[in-house]
């Protein structure tokens, strides 16, 4: 089910009770700031998601609510995971889906890390 962006934060979304360590992940890197863990139902070799530790619904609440530093912090460690895992070169895609339209459905921001074959076409037919 796709996820309303809009609305508050949900402490009770997936992604809050991984952070809580309710329910496990598969962890691929951890920091004071940032969770990384591969996808559940991978859409390609290799699929990890990277979450920002703080309650953010989405790219939108995060890019209009969080800090220059907690900003650019995720974006560095996004870059960083990339390149430690190796993905740098054949190269790698990220994705971040918002809303209805944009095919949600955690609502605690996320983003897709693919990697490991061709990607094909951005956007589905
Ligand atoms: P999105 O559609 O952008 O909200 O993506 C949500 C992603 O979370 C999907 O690719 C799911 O396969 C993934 N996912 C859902 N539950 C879990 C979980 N417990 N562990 C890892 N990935 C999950």
């Amino acid at each position: 089910m796709p996820i309303d962006p809009t609305l508050p934060y949900d402490d009770n979304n997936i992604f809050a009770k991984i952070l809580r360590g309710e329910i496990p992940c598969n962890k691929v890197y951890e920091d004071d700031a940032v969770l990384a863990f591969h996808d559940i139902a991978p859409q390609a070799p290799a699929h990890i998601l990277v979450i920002p530790k703080g309650r953010y619904v989405s790219w939108d609440d995060f890019s209009a609510r969080a800090n220059d530093t907690e900003i650019a912090g995720f974006i560095r460690i996004v870059g960083k995971i990339a390149r430690e895992q190796g993905y740098v070169q054949p190269g790698y895609r990220l994705l971040a889906n918002v809303g209805a339209d944009g095919g949600q459905e955690v609502p605690h921001l996320h983003v897709h890390l693919f990697a490991g074959k061709p990607l094909g076409r951005m956007i589905a037919e």
